[in-house]
């Protein structure tokens, strides 16, 4: 595997089973976000490089041992690869914190939590493929198969990297489906490494396929190809629209993760340093780059101006720096393009008139000047019709809206085109289950955030996505059931006397 340095040597991808460069040799340069220095060159693939690594799968699928092997076998190959993502925890949270500026203790507990997921499908999917017969009154023998969807095409977004490699590779592969995968552009060395252990463990070659390269060019390819009978998307709302016009051609099985601009309701039973402190935690991970983030924090009016102050307080004094030191709490942000976008959105907040409690603006002193950090930044008087409100802004930046009462709550938390997370932070048990059932989302978190499990299902509702990650539900997703019908009896001659021969 890559060991972590200042500076990266050029990295290769990886298609049907060999190291290779794109093929017209064109390469592109990650820019590390903490320091504005150049991490590591990748290889900048074309249609053509995409093509042959689709084809390295389709091949690997149709006449490679994958699909056939045992699961005992497989077993053995995610159990290696799973150990070696532990070992290599820290190595892995490294390269992924010089690429995307989340700092690496952020990505470090993400790795660990994530390799046994690797070991939990094995079981999972052996049993999930064991034939189900069916009763009922019918004169045949009736039999579900859950059986390979064929070649998957995976693509992933930049915010974090190994935790959407792990939630989606291991679920496509175990099964026995072969794989085309294309990180993002700005994070792709994570799963390069991933493959790199996979080969080591065994893989057969063409089973699992790495490319880098623009999304709109590489990735637009593999929505489009006919060869491909599954894509499995993760990233922006608009792209997966694009995704789904492109995957028209063969009607490819879609299944997408989208954006999310999640509601964090706060009731007034909650002490305020509490509320406040769940506000943050909602937000702070990942930089605020989150796409479960709970970044619209609707707060009680009889606690709203306490909690608005003391967030602004918790929130603003955390340690912004470099994403590999172990102080940092909110590191850079992935990329000067997604940091101008940010200050874009705070720009209109103010303009809109919401009120700016801390943070605002770029931060550049001292070891900070290169990179492209923002500091925390958290508006109250938001409404929910404001941009700050309605708008993915993907950065940490936190709207505080107020209301009235639960009804007004759950208004307002389901006004959204979004349908990814929620939160209700009460002490009221009954409460909380009764809002929770009524957020139009596919995750709610009561007096907590960022928890998810593996064992959960993961995903949207309205336009979050298409289908679950994660948990049976996630191996399932990369599965499709098929009916056997079989008469050993007398069924069929009797209904061809009765309907034909007669
Ligand atoms: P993005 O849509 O710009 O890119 C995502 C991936 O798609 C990248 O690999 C990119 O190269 C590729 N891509 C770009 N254009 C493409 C095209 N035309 N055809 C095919 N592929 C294309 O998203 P991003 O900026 O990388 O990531 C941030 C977004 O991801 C946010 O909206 C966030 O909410 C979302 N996200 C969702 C989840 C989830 O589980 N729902 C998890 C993480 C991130």
């Amino acid at each position: 595997m890559v060991k972590y340095k200042e500076k990266l040597e050029e990295q290769k991808v990886f298609i049907d089973g060999e190291w290779t460069m794109s093929s017209k040799g064109d390469t592109y340069s990650i820019i590390n976000p903490s320091t504005g220095k150049t991490f590591v060159e990748c290889q900048k693939c074309d249609v053509g490089d995409a093509k042959r690594a689709i084809d390295a799968a389709r091949d690997a699928f149709d006449n490679g041992p994958w699909p056939e092997m045992s699961f005992e076998a497989r077993t053995k190959i995610f159990y290696k690869v799973s150990d070696m993502i532990a070992e290599k925890a820290w190595e892995i949270s490294k390269l992924d914190a010089s690429c995307n500026g989340v700092p690496a203790m952020q990505h470090a507990t993400t790795v660990m939590d994530m390799a046994p997921h690797f070991k939990y499908v094995c079981e999972r999917a052996k049993e999930l493929a064991e034939p189900k017969g069916v009763t009922g009154e019918f004169p045949m023998d009736q039999t579900v198969w859950r059986e390979q969807d064929g070649v998957i095409a995976i693509i992933t977004p930049w915010n974090v990297p190994f935790w959407q490699m792990a939630l989606k590779l291991p679920s496509a592969l175990i099964s026995g489906n072969t794989v085309v995968f294309k990180p993002a552009s700005q994070t792709p060395i994570s799963v390069l490494a991933v493959a790199g252990m996979f080969e080591e463990a065994g893989l057969p070659k063409g089973a699992l396929n790495v490319i880098t390269g623009p999304g709109s060019v590489v990735g637009a390819e593999m929505a489009k190809s006919d060869k491909v009978d599954h894509i499995a998307f993760t990233g922006e709302t608009a792209t997966g629209k694009g995704i789904v016009q492109n995957a028209a051609g063969n009607l490819k099985k879609v299944t997408l993760e989208l954006g999310g601009k999640s509601p964090n309701i706060i009731f007034g039973d909650i002490p305020v340093d509490e509320a406040a402190k769940l506000a943050v935690l909602g937000v702070a991970l990942g930089n605020g780059e989150e796409c479960f983030a709970g970044t619209r924090v609707l707060v009680e009016e009889t606690i709203y101006e306490a909690v608005c102050k003391k967030t602004a307080e918790i929130y603003g004094s955390l340690d912004v720096g470099n994403a590999l030191s172990l102080k940092t709490k909110i590191g850079p942000l992935v990329t000067e393009e997604q940091m101008k976008k940010v200050l874009g959105y705070i720009e209109s907040g103010k303009e809109e008139g919401a009120t700016l409690l801390c943070g605002g603006g770029r931060l550049q002193e001292g070891e900070l000047k290169d990179g492209f950090f923002v500091a925390p930044t958290v508006f109250s008087n938001v409404s929910n019709d404001m941009k700050i409100a309605r708008e993915e802004i993907f950065g940490p930046v936190i709207s505080m809206i107020p209301f009235s009462t639960e009804k007004e709550a759950i208004e307002i938390a389901n006004d959204s085109i979004y349908g990814l997370a929620g939160g209700v932070m009460t002490n009221d048990r009954a409460k909380a289950i009764r809002v929770a059932r009524k957020m139009k989302t596919g995750n709610v978190f009561v007096n907590t955030w960022h928890v998810t499990s593996w064992y959960m299902p993961f995903g949207g509702y309205k336009q979050s996505g298409w289908g679950r990650l994660a948990g049976e539900s996630g191996i399932e997703e990369f599965t499709q059931v098929k009916s056997i019908y079989a008469d050993w009896g007398g069924f069929t001659k009797w209904l061809l006397k009765t309907l034909l021969l007669h």
